[in-house]
């Protein structure tokens, strides 16, 4: 599936949210701008892998190493192993943007060298860190507010202070298990 980067994302309707922006929807059909990445880059990138949403039943395999192999990709990186290929990730900026990439976005930056948006690039580096409280808070409100709230909004809902770990996700199989007691709200918690 390919989309130019920084379009608005619209590959799944459940998961769009208008002002979302693609980045790293490649293809074998498209050419890509290509960079070496700082280790910075791709040592931030690599934390994104533990928090993968939008999973899919089926996988999609990195065209650019062969278009018609239909093995899954796997990335190595510091002596783990991760298959790519079946979800996306969500990336914050500083600056209230939020991006959504498919996980193979790893494999193309390490492997490929492909050299995604300097927004992106930033909002990897600087930005909210999974695993951290602003970053937990920020993919809770994505994930609980309607289609048709806009990015600006669910990023204003984050910052208006709901309290720290009221809600841990930790991705379980297929599907985010909330840790805690939170009641997560009918039509709210789970994917359709
Ligand atoms: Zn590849």
């Amino acid at each position: 599936m390919y989309f130019d980067d920084l379009t608005e994302y619209s590959y799944s309707q459940h998961h769009a949210r208008p002002g979302l922006l693609n980045v790293g929807w490649l293809d074998v059909e498209h050419d890509f701008p290509t960079r070496v990445p700082s280790r910075e880059f791709v040592e931030s990138l690599w934390h994104f892998r533990e928090w993968r949403i939008a999973m899919m039943r089926g996988y999609h395999s990195c065209e650019s190493c062969d278009p018609e192999s239909d093995d899954i990709t796997i990335a190595r990186f510091h002596g783990e192993e991760v298959r790519l290929g079946f979800a996306e990730i969500r990336v914050f900026s500083q600056t209230g943007e939020a991006f959504a990439a498919p996980d193979l976005i790893f494999h193309y930056v390490a492997v490929h060298h492909y050299a995604p948006p300097a927004q992106f690039v930033d909002a990897i580096v600087k930005g909210p860190k999974p695993g951290s409280a602003e970053y937990e808070l920020l993919l809770d409100k994505f994930w609980k507010t309607k289609t048709d709230s806009t990015v600006e909004e669910v990023v204003e809902q984050a910052r208006s202070g709901e309290p720290r770990n009221s809600v841990i996700w930790a991705l379980q199989g297929l599907w985010w298990i909330p840790l805690t007691q939170r009641v997560i709200p009918a039509g709210h918690g789970r994917r359709a």
